[in-house]
């Protein structure tokens, strides 16, 4: 198996457009998009932004009559504390292949908010750190952390200062993705549009120091343009720190692939 875009999102995301035959013109052999769900998003009027499962589970049957390519059906969990147990009823009743944990926001504000400007970095930060933190512990179903710097993208944090302030809470972190033999998400928005690959280049080490070894490679895109955007360079930063293979998961499976 050669490794897929694990990340990308479609007109079933409150902000995207894009349709999967745009994505599809890649030819791949292992197709998923991982729409939002984010309940209460601050990012959308509050809205509770669900995927809508029975137009995915239609769409996805339509396209395996036409199509060579696997289709298995993913998401993007945003997670609050609070709404562990809605959203674990719902993932009951919806079963997915794959699954990633975002933490976007707060309940009040989404950590890309300008408001954030107006507050104190370091509180920011400590703040969305202890709620991923937070969330690792109550909720459980999920195979990939994506984007750890997202309530950094607006903050402006080198990776000196995430080690002089945030390493106990970057540990903790990462020892439960271990502990949860989770993967760590390389985010191509992170690597390209926010130029946080410095920020990575301090966890990579630091995940593998405590035994991480999992990695996922995820453009998310929200166009089929992105469609795994900046894989080379994203796998040439971990080729930097000896990591020679990702993992894909599929239901309760994991598949060890080579570096793109
Ligand atoms: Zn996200
Ligand atoms: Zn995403």
């Amino acid at each position: 198996m050669n490794y897929y875009d694990q990340h990308l999102h479609t007109f079933l995301s409150f902000d995207s457009q894009e349709i999967f035959e745009n994505y599809l013109l890649n030819n791949p052999a292992y197709f998923v998009a991982t729409d939002h769900l984010d309940l209460h998003n601050p990012g959308n009027d509050f809205h509770d932004d669900i995927p809508d499962y029975d137009k995915l589970s239609q769409k996805l049957g339509e396209l395996a009559a036409n199509y060579p390519t696997t289709f298995l059906k993913g998401v993007e969990i945003g997670v609050v504390p609070g709404q562990e147990e809605q959203i674990n009823d719902y993932l009951n009743q919806h079963p997915y292949d794959l699954k990633l944990l975002s933490i976007h926001q707060n309940g009040k504000f989404d950590y890309m908010d300008d408001v954030v400007l107006t507050k104190d970095k370091y509180n920011i930060a400590k703040m969305y750190f202890d709620q991923m933190a937070q969330v690792l512990d109550t909720f459980f179903d999920a195979q990939i952390l994506t984007h750890f710097e997202y309530g950094l993208r607006r903050l402006d944090f080198t990776p000196q200062e995430l080690e002089e302030h945030f390493e106990k809470e970057l540990s903790l972190i990462l020892k439960k993705v271990i502990q949860r033999e989770m993967a760590l998400e390389i985010n191509a928005k992170s690597f390209g549009h926010y130029q946080n690959a410095n920020l990575y280049r301090y966890v990579i080490p630091l995940y593998k120091s405590l035994g991480g070894k999992f990695f996922t490679l995820g453009s998310d895109a929200h166009q089929a343009a992105d469609y795994q955007a900046l894989f080379p360079e994203m796998a040439g930063l971990l080729k930097e720190f000896d990591i020679n293979f990702l993992v894909a998961f599929q239901k309760n499976e994991r598949f060890f692939t080579e570096l793109p």
